[in-house]
This record gives C-alpha cells, structure tokens and sequence, in this order.
C-alpha cells in the first residue's frame, strides 16, 4: 500500500478505536465546493477585499459596500454543493462514529451533507439578522432583493439594517457554540483538525484544549499547521480525495 492508502486506512482504525470523536473543520474543507479561502496566498479573499467592509464598524458605517461586494459571491454560495469531506464527516456521525462538528465556516455544507451536530463558531451566512431588533430573516431572500436593488436589504419587521449572521471583524464569537466546543473539546478522546490553518484565535485553542485532556490529534491540511508536531497522524493530502478513500475503506468494511 502506498502512504495514501496506509494513511487512510490509519485514519479509519483510530476513528474506529476511539469513543468521542470531535472534529474542527475550516476553510480548507469547503474549497473543492468552489468557496473560496480566506488565507491562501493568491486566491485567498482577504488579498482582493478591504477588510473594513466585512468589520462591524465598517458595516454599520456603509452595508451598502459589503452587499456591493457580496453580490459577486452570492451565486456561487447559493450553488455551492457539500463535497465527499462533509459527505465523510456525516457518515461518521450516521455510523455513530462521531460526536460532533465544530466549525469556523460559515457556508452550512456540513448541515446540507446530513450532519445533525454542528457548532458554527463564526455563525451563518444563511441567515441575516436585524441590527435593530435582532429577528432572524433568511440571507438568500435578502440577497434576492439586494439584486432587484434594494441595498441594504431592510427587517421585515421593523425596517432596521439586516446583516449577515456571521461574525465580522470586531465582533465577539457567538457564545454559545463557543462553550458547547470547548465542552465537546474537553471530552474528546480524538480531535480531528480539517482544513483548517490553525492560526485563528480562539478556535486554534480547541486542539490544545483536547490534547491537555488527553486526546490524540489528526490533523488533515494541505499547508503546515502549528500543531503537525503533535498529530498521531498527518495528512497534507488533497482533502476531498482522501475523505472518498475513507468512505470506501468503511463501505468495504461494512463499517
Ligand atoms: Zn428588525
């Protein structure tokens, strides 16, 4: 076997050994859906953005510029499919396999894949909610009416600001994921980090959180991450393509 194939069935055997699995998802995991990174050299959006637009102070300031540059996007989020990494994850959690996703994206793929357990740490672009009264109205309708021109798009309830659910620049993480992902965090006996940098504060705390209570680490990225020294297993393979190689190592199993 080569060391694709070693890793993946490595990968499958600590799974299957483990008995609360939790994995951390990032950006990474959602590129090969067509959704691009934040970070990487090149294509990365924060090179092409300014980043005030997508801030809470620039926002407040001129919404009518993030939904300007959202705009370009918006296709691509509407379309965009899961992919056979957020195919893998739900399986896992089908199978019984894992105890949840914490995840710092915020595109709702592992929700669309059949994932149950999904702890958004940087909320939803799925949803919008009202700067003045705080109802919850659904992004793709206010993005709708963004293109028939009305920009911003306004509550229906009360006529206030909407904003997209996710957390912009100078905006607090929201606190209840956080804490259900520092609880699943400390319980885990296997984190598994995916395409993720590990470079964001406070979601690269999680791994050291679940190291120190004893987990093992896998860590799956395409670029190095700060905690490759401390992974029982390390994965810099392409991330859709190794997830298939597990599904077929369970299918074949009967897993
Ligand atoms: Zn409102």
């Amino acid at each position: 076997m080569d060391d694709f194939n070693v890793k993946a069935q490595a990968f499958t055997d600590l799974v299957l050994s483990s008995s609360n699995v939790v994995v951390l998802t990032g950006a990474g995991v959602s590129t090969e859906s067509g959704i691009p990174d934040y970070r990487s050299p090149g294509t990365g959006l924060w090179e092409k953005i300014d980043q005030s637009i997508v801030s809470i102070d620039g926002f407040t300031r001129e919404p009518s510029l993030y939904y300007d540059y959202s705009l370009e996007l918006y296709p691509v989020r509407k379309n965009a499919k899961p992919n056979s990494a957020h195919y893998m994850l739900a399986e896992l959690e089908k199978k019984g396999l894992l105890s949840g996703i914490i995840t710092q994206n915020v595109d709702g793929l592992h929700q669309d894949a059949g994932s149950e357990v999904v702890h958004e740490l940087h909320g939803s672009l799925r949803q919008a909610v009202c700067l003045n009264c705080s109802a919850l109205q659904s992004m793709n309708e206010a993005m709708e009416r963004v293109i028939s021109g009305q920009n911003p798009p306004l509550c229906f309830e009360c006529g206030g600001v909407l904003k997209p659910n996710a957390v912009f620049f100078g905006e607090p993480l929201p606190r209840i994921p956080w804490e259900q992902s520092l609880e699943l965090s400390r319980s885990a006996d296997l984190f598994i980090a995916i395409g993720s940098s590990l470079q964001v504060s406070p979601a690269n705390s999680l791994p050291d959180i679940a190291i120190k209570a004893g987990a093992k680490l896998i860590v799956i990225n395409f670029t190095p991450t700060p905690f490759d020294l401390d992974a029982q297993i390390l994965i810099n393979h392409q991330i859709g393509e190794f997830s298939s190689a597990v599904i077929k190592l369970l299918d074949s199993q009967n897993i």
